[in-house]
């Protein structure tokens, strides 16, 4: 590849709105470019590190014994409607009509759809198990999209999805999903853990989440030192019914003049994390209450807005009733703003649950959903501790507290789906069985992002090798000038490339502190330099990008370091 035919565009400025360092680097390296809300084009530069990402998934995948096939994105409503989704799935699903005035929508996530080929496809036990994956694009209409392709509209996902006679087939599958989940986040150099997640409405099955270790992470994360235990927050808070018997006894110490509601506000607490709602925003003023709740169970992830008056009438609203009655655009807070919040709640010493955040102040009461909020990490960690740690160091180890990005999430499904849509095969003795199944999902696009979060320097991006667009550029100096240095830059280029090298050669013509400025930003791993003075002394000027220095080699010496 030469770099002059390339399109290769970077930016000095760090772009305003862009809060995560890796939105910002993605930006300034050109990687992705902004089409609308939650809609990025990816330029040819990060198409190729997509790419990458896509290759060990599939890799892993296909090692793993699951087989790929690909579903439609834009799916028909009466299927949705077997399983009862299209209306369950809440806001993210996006729903279109045809010119026949049909309903679709745009898949978020594949369950149905899959479940309709197997039910066709599979007849017999003698077909299972079996794996289905694909590597396609989702839509979820997400309430706030932001931080780039990390919680974007639009994104790559790999979704699997495994059929089986009986539970122990499942389990065993679910097993080698993890295996393949573990080799995939190693292969590409990322510092991830596993955690238990929260099994959510399905109930009872196993689920766990992978999740790469970032601050800017939106979960938080559980582990002890003590054993092998790892859960996100919520699994944590659900495995142990104590912390919310503490936070609803904090809640009714809390003296404020509206005391009496306190029970109800618990008791409202208690409904919204028996239904599994990942974050509530309770906003109080004036006899009137507002509460959001966001349902963060796998299958659901739907906005819940519900709005009390006085806590008596418990009912649902609209969005819409919502903002109205915020008087601003519908969201977890409305106008609570987090920083607020906790400040209310660091002076008021109230409780704070996991990824509740409780809050008081004269008017009444705040529960702030704290799952999503980078700004709330310090706190939050705190707050955490408060609430599980005696619990959790029963082990004899001590508690630690991480964030992390969601990259994978594995699920044993269970029968819900095969249920509701008839999907069943004949056993050995010839009867009707529904069929067991898991689902498997990797953030195939969110993992750029990730790694690039984990991955940076002042510079730049400093990419895994496995992910980064080429592995070794040759850098020309003075191409114009010096038809020698020239030459030997496009041997070094073919021998690399002849050794398996993914090479490029900069060919540009740029000034060497430009061009080596854009390779640090696009996170070359290896940069090799031909220069007239490097001809003479028979050497290349050599620089890992983790490394701090650069070092003149022979080409034996070179090649070593990156073959
Ligand atoms: P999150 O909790 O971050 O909203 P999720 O639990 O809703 O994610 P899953 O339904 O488990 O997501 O989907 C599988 C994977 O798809 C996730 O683990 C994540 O890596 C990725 N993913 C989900 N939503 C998005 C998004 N909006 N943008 C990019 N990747 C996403
Ligand atoms: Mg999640
Ligand atoms: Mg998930
Ligand atoms: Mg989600």
């Amino acid at each position: 590849m030469r770099l002059s035919r390339f399109h290769l565009h970077t930016t000095k400025e760090t772009p305003a709105d862009a809060e995560l360092v890796s939105h910002r680097l993605m930006l300034r390296a050109g990687m992705i470019r902004k089409l609308a809300s939650g809609l990025y084009t990816w330029s040819p530069l990060g198409l190729r590190v997509l790419r990458k990402v896509e290759a060990v998934v599939r890799e892993e995948m296909d090692r793993a014994g699951a087989v790929e096939l690909q579903l439609p994105t834009i799916q028909p409503k009466e299927l949705w409607e077997e399983t009862g989704r299209w209306e369950k799935f809440g806001g993210q699903l996006l729903k279109i009509k045809d010119r026949k005035e049909q309903e679709y929508c745009y898949s978020p996530t594949a369950e149905e759809a899959i479940t309709d080929f197997a039910r066709q496809e599979l007849s017999s036990y003698k077909q299972l198990p079996v794996n289905f994956y694909q590597i396609q694009t989702k839509f979820r209409d997400e309430i706030r999209p932001r931080f780039g392709v990390m919680r974007a509209r639009e994104f790559l996902m790999k979704d699997a999805y495994s059929f089986h006679l009986d539970d122990a087939s499942l389990v065993a599958e679910y097993e080698n999903m993890k295996a393949a989940y573990t080799r995939i986040f190693t292969r590409l150099g990322l510092e991830f853990r596993a955690v238990q997640a929260d099994s959510g409405a399905i109930g009872g099955d196993a689920s766990q989440e992978f999740h790469v270790i970032a601050d800017s992470g939106e979960d938080a994360l559980v582990f002890s030192t003590g054993s092998d235990y790892a859960a996100n927050v919520e699994a944590a808070i659900a495995a142990d019914p104590a912390p919310r018997a503490a936070a609803s006894e904090q809640l009714r110490k809390i003296d404020t003049p509206t005391q009496k509601t306190c029970e109800e506000v618990a008791a409202l607490i208690d409904i919204a994390l028996q239904r599994t709602v990942k974050s509530v925003a309770l906003i109080a003023g004036e006899g009137q209450f507002v509460l959001a709740l966001v349902r963060g169970d796998h299958e659901v992830n739907e906005i819940k807005l519900a709005k009390v008056e006085g806590l008596a009438d418990y009912r649902m609203a609209s969005e819409a009733e919502i903002a109205e009655y915020l008087g601003s655009e519908p969201g977890f807070l409305g106008p609570l703003n987090p920083r607020k919040a906790l400040r209310v709640i660091a002076d008021r010493e109230v409780a704070a649950m996991a990824d509740f955040v409780v809050g008081a102040n004269e008017t009444g009461f705040h529960i702030a959903g704290v799952n999503w909020g980078r700004d709330l990490a310090e706190p939050e960690v705190a707050d955490i501790r408060n609430v599980v740690a005696g619990d959790r160091a029963r082990d004899g180890g001590e508690l630690k507290i991480a964030r992390g990005i969601e990259v994978g999430h594995v699920f044993q499904l269970g029968r819900k789906y095969a249920q509701a849509l008839k999907a069943t095969v004949l056993d050995v003795n010839g009867k009707a069985t529904v069929m067991a199944m898991g689902c498997y999902g990797i953030g195939v696009s969110r993992i750029v992002a990730a790694a690039i979060e984990q991955n940076h320097d002042e510079a730049g991006i400093i990419w895994p090798a496995a992910m980064a667009p080429w592995q070794a550029v040759v850098c020309m100096i003075n191409p114009k000038q010096d038809p020698a240095v020239v030459a030997a830059a496009e041997a070094l280029l073919a021998e690399l490339q002849a050794a398996g090298v993914d090479a490029a050669l900069d060919d540009r013509g740029l000034r060497p502190g430009a061009m080596f400025a854009d390779m640090e930003l696009i996170g070359i791993p290896h940069r090799i330099v031909v220069s007239e003075r490097g001809l003479a002394a028979g050497t290349y000027e050599y620089r890992a990008r983790s490394a701090s220095e650069a070092e003149n080699l022979d080409k034996t010496a070179l090649l070593a370091k990156i073959a």
